[in-house]
């Protein structure tokens, strides 16, 4: 029975993160980069002072800041930076998701959206993708409180091209349009370019994929001086000290390393391309990848099946049980020698179900 005190508590289904198993796994299951991060990072935690840790970190996170503004080609105005992308985009609901009309999103999409708009009571509608799982941009071209969709889309991998996002943008001109550029790095151009145009565009990134950052937590949106004040009054209205010393240093260490950066993104890439190859020959079928991820079925076996034998083997991938994608798997790419394995497994197991099945 619900207690009195309880009827006025907000409660909300949190969104829930991927597996993070406390022993050696072949790890497929969050999108992590399976490469470490830029080597000055390593460096400038090693000779990280702790002596510095007795004061606050800078609460705008100039450096960062700074470092980001320069990369991006755009004015440290329009930079804001947060813990880690969920950070950024939680305070992105919060300051620009304020309308009594219902924001978009799609059915099949970052399943943390759903949460965010329930814990601040934004009203949503989630127009459905396409068979083909792209998003029908029609769709977002009526009166509504706002737009947020990732590019490329996850689970789905598939990117839209420039073109495709400035429609988006274009066609809502009086609401914010968020852009989640988690996992552009893997795909194409950054919609970045789009801000000189748009003062209604959010775009935003992360440390935790192409950057090999996910445990630092850092993320960052970048928009308009006007809308980057806007989330900065929210910030400094929630937690002024949001980023901390060890983040803001190790930040500016992975920015400066380009080389480092392309470099892995291109090792990424060419074994996405291996992995469907080989997915590809065993009869899988999956979207067009464009992130470090491949969301794949295969016609003859069961999704929930084959995702409890891949487990039973340490071999971690992402499923859910939503009618629409259950026969699929989100297998984030990982080292060769992890795809091999993958790989490896996938041919035992569905010759075994051919034989079973004859
Ligand atoms: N957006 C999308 C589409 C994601 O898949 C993720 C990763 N779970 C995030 C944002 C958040 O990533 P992070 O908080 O690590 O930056």
């Amino acid at each position: 029975m619900m207690k009195t005190f309880e009827k006025n508590i907000r409660r909300v289904t949190p969104y829930v993160p991927g597996e993070q198993p406390q022993r050696p796994v072949v790890k497929l299951n969050t999108n992590e980069n399976p490469y470490p991060p830029a080597p000055g990072v390593e460096k400038v935690l090693h000779e990280m002072d702790a002596g510095q840790l007795r004061l606050y970190p800078d609460p705008t996170a100039a450096s960062l800041v700074q470092e980001l503004a320069a990369y991006y080609h755009v004015k440290p105005e329009q930079v804001f930076v947060g813990v880690g992308s969920d950070d950024v985009l939680a305070m992105c609901f919060l300051t620009f998701f304020n309308s009594e009309k219902p924001i978009l999103f799609p059915d099949i999409t970052y399943s943390f959206y759903k949460v965010w708009a329930d814990l601040y009571r934004i009203p949503y509608e989630c127009p459905k993708l396409q068979d083909d799982f792209r998003i029908c941009k029609e769709d977002y071209y009526r009166e509504n409180g706002g737009v947020i969709f990732p590019n490329p889309n996850a689970p789905t991998s598939l990117y839209e091209n420039l073109d495709f996002v400035e429609d988006m943008v274009k066609h809502n001109p009086d609401v914010i349009v968020i852009v989640d550029e988690a996992y552009v790095d893997f795909a194409g151009p950054s919609a970045i370019g789009l801000l000189e145009k748009y003062e209604n565009l959010i775009v935003t990134q992360t440390f935790s994929k192409a950057r090999s950052m996910a445990g630092m937590r850092i993320g960052c949106a970048i928009a308009s001086p006007l809308l980057i004040q806007y989330l900065n009054d929210a910030k400094y209205s929630f937690n002024s000290y949001t980023m901390n010393q060890t983040s803001i240093l190790s930040g500016v260490e992975a920015v400066k390393d380009k080389d480092y950066f392309n470099a892995q993104v291109q090792k990424i890439v060419r074994t996405r391309e291996w992995t469907a190859g080989e997915l590809r020959k065993l009869g899988f079928v999956f979207p067009e990848p464009g992130a470090n991820f491949i969301f794949a079925k295969h016609p003859d076996l069961d999704g929930t099946e084959l995702y409890e034998a891949l487990r039973e083997k340490d071999i971690f991938v992402r499923h859910w049980e939503d009618e629409r994608i259950r026969q699929y798997l989100r297998i984030t790419i990982g080292t060769q020698e992890q795809m091999e394995t993958l790989i490896a497994f996938l041919k035992t197991y569905s010759g075994l179900k051919k034989e079973e099945n004859r």
